[in-house]
């Protein structure tokens, strides 16, 4: 990565923060997350560009050596076991790592979002309580409006678009040129 690149991207990440610290103060009735809960880090795939997997590399680089080795090891775990939904290997004690080089798909945890077919995503943590679960419908596994009106909340449930093609495609990211490279799963880098 040239300074360059580093230099637009990290502006870029700048952008989104704004951007989801906005979304998670729009939403907040609906929202659990506290430091320590790491649901969203427990089981997925974690897709990412070539960009964004080098900048969290460079977290990883900076890392303690015994740090380095606990990573390492879970990552010969996942490969061993060939699942396609993991627990993320810079996941340690809960706490992510790697925290200020997360890649994008990271920030956008604990929202609703959808999937490429337009259908609202829940987070992990919704049927377990937390996110969106008071406004979640259980048995149908989607949004309930009874449940919304019930509620008096004070905004609504927004689905905001967040996958990777959209976030990659944002007027920002052409207008710094950011070069994203190909996109893949977590496990496909490492
Ligand atoms: S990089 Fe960090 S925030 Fe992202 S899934 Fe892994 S542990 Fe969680």
């Amino acid at each position: 990565m040239t300074d360059l690149d580093i230099e637009n991207y990290l502006t870029f990440l700048n952008s989104i923060n704004g951007d989801m610290q906005k979304i998670f103060e729009y939403q907040k009735e609906y929202i659990h997350c506290k430091k320590g809960c790491a649901h969203c880090c427990k089981q997925g795939d974690y897709p990412m560009s070539e960009i964004e997997f080098e900048y969290l590399m460079s977290g990883f680089n900076n890392l303690e050596e015994k740090t380095k080795e606990i990573i390492k090891n879970n990552i010969e775990n996942i490969k061993k076991e060939a699942k396609d939904s993991y627990i993320c290997p810079f996941l340690i004690d809960n706490s992510c790592s790697v925290y200020e080089y997360r890649p994008i798909v990271c920030r956008t945890f604990g929202v609703l979002t959808e999937d490429s077919k337009g259908n609202p995503t829940f987070p992990l943590c919704t049927p377990l309580g937390l996110n969106f679960s008071a406004i979640y419908d259980k048995d149908k596994k989607h949004l309930s409006s009874e449940l919304y009106y019930k509620g008096k909340f004070k905004n609504d449930p927004k689905i905001f678009r967040l996958s990777n093609k959209v976030v990659m495609n944002l007027p920002l990211a052409k207008k710094l040129n950011i070069q994203f490279g190909e996109a893949k799963r977590l496990i496909d880098f490492l």
